[in-house]
């Protein structure tokens, strides 16, 4: 996680510093998906493993339909317990904005985790209070040298959870607090009405 620590002044900002961790082998492994309004909006989409929070940022956010495909652009790790970040980055420090706990829950892997990794496809199922069911997570192009990322597809398998309603607009609001985005900026003194650009208008 010396990525994850390089970028932040934690003078500044109060996510968590975060050590790794090694998680009991019995324990059900977390995920958590962020929305993030930062420069540009996106839904950081994580996964717990080895200790860390695997982490790719899906610009358009998951979605239920099976036929679409959303980008997701692998990130640094983040410490597990970033999972419980909601808040506000002060601007000017990375990732500058407001932060929701969207969905979380637990997540099983469908096949070897490791190897799906190093493959490029990465089966899983999430038991989330929006995301359920089986997913799949697939490599398009690899990351090389310091600042190219590898590019991954997050894609819904057609189950029972399969759904053509837009999940990020039918469901805006934190599994934690309930708030939308214009309320956690506002309690946390935050940019309001850029937090709001992200909300749905209706
Ligand atoms: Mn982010």
């Amino acid at each position: 996680m010396a990525k994850y620590r390089t970028k932040r002044d934690f003078k500044l900002t109060s996510e968590p510093k975060g050590v790794a961790r090694k998680n009991a082998s019995n324990e059900a492994l977390i995920f958590v998906v962020q929305k993030h309004q930062a420069s540009h909006l996106h839904y950081d989409f994580r996964l717990e493993w080895r200790g860390v929070l695997l982490s790719w940022a899906i610009p358009k956010g998951p979605s239920l339909d099976p036929s679409i495909k959303r980008l997701a652009m692998a990130v640094e790790d983040h410490p597990v317990e970033y999972a419980k970040f909601e808040g506000i980055i002060p601007e000017g420090q990375y990732g500058g904005g407001t932060v929701m706990v969207w969905d979380q829950g637990t997540w099983e892997p469908e096949v070897d985790i490791e190897s799906g990794l190093r493959d490029g496809e990465l089966k899983f199922s999430l038991h989330g209070k929006k995301l359920r069911g089986s997913w799949v997570l697939v490599r398009t192009k690899r990351g090389f040298g310091r600042t190219e990322r590898a590019s991954w597809l997050l894609i819904k398998h057609r189950d029972r959870y399969a759904s053509t309603s837009d999940v990020v607009i039918d469901k805006p609001r934190s599994v934690l607090s309930r708030r939308l985005m214009a309320g956690i900026a506002a309690a946390a003194g935050g940019n309001v009405e850029k937090a709001a650009e992200s909300d749905p208008h209706r």
